[in-house]
């Protein structure tokens, strides 16, 4: 094989490698950003929560302080009740006493009803910090994990890059050029091997003159259909 196109296929298979590990960094960020996505939810039901839990309370604390008026107001007229003479007088502080009687117990039965609301809010409340607390606890496994594999994979793009930065200074420069103009398109696969008598690129047949000069001769072979550097498989060539 031609000693130019032997380097560049190590540049493409380094090119190819190095976009591998770039794509994993992609997923790895995506997979963080879920994660933390689900833990802030979680916070913000959390928020939602207590929110609801506030306002049953003050709901709560409104309603115990109109009991105790209530009350107040019951036992006062208990009193007034005791200390009158006329009987009009005796009717009127008997329908107060039971307007305050009804009042009361539909307060106690409301206030009963919010403690209850309340109670199961709490538990909802628990059970949602401590999920998100499990969660924040995986997140954080997530990032050491990630961080870990974050450095090994910018390190060996570093290795990778570093020997490709050596290598490319030894091939002739109008091949790689070449090579380069036909990456552009043919993205990662600008050398091809041939399979069964086709490019591997296009799948187009080769005609007997174009095998014959890549069996040959140690010229580069272009592709007649696609322009794609071509060779022989080592393995496919007998
Ligand atoms: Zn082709």
């Amino acid at each position: 094989m031609n000693a130019d196109l032997k380097k560049l296929l190590d540049i493409q298979s380094f090119d190819k490698h190095i976009a591998d590990l770039e794509l994993e960094l992609r997923k790895i960020q995506q997979k963080e950003e879920r994660i933390l996505n689900v833990v802030e939810a979680k916070l913000s039901q959390i928020s939602d929560v207590k929110e609801e839990i506030d306002e049953l309370e003050k709901d709560l604390k409104f309603k115990g302080d109109l009991l105790e008026e209530t009350i107040d107001n019951l036992n006062k007229l208990e009193l007034k009740q005791n200390s009158i003479s006329t009987e009009k007088q005796l009717q009127a502080v008997t329908t107060e006493i039971d307007i305050a009687r009804t009042n009361k117990s539909v307060l106690e039965e409301k206030i009963e009803s919010l403690k209850e609301q309340i109670e199961q809010k709490n538990k909802g409340l628990r059970e949602l910090e401590d999920r998100h607390e499990q969660l924040k606890k995986t997140l954080k496994d997530y990032q050491e994990r990630f961080s870990q594999r974050r450095e090994e994979i910018n390190s060996e793009i570093d290795k990778i890059s570093k020997t490709k930065e050596e290598l490319l200074p030894t091939i002739d420069t109008k091949i790689l050029r070449k090579y380069e103009k036909i990456n552009k398109w043919a993205k990662g696969t600008a050398i091809v091997p041939v399979e069964k008598e086709a490019c591997y690129g296009c799948f187009m047949k080769l005609t007997p003159q174009v095998l014959t000069l890549l069996q040959d001769t140690d010229e580069i072979v272009y592709c007649p259909n696609c322009g794609r550097m071509l060779y022989l498989d080592e393995d496919s060539e007998d």
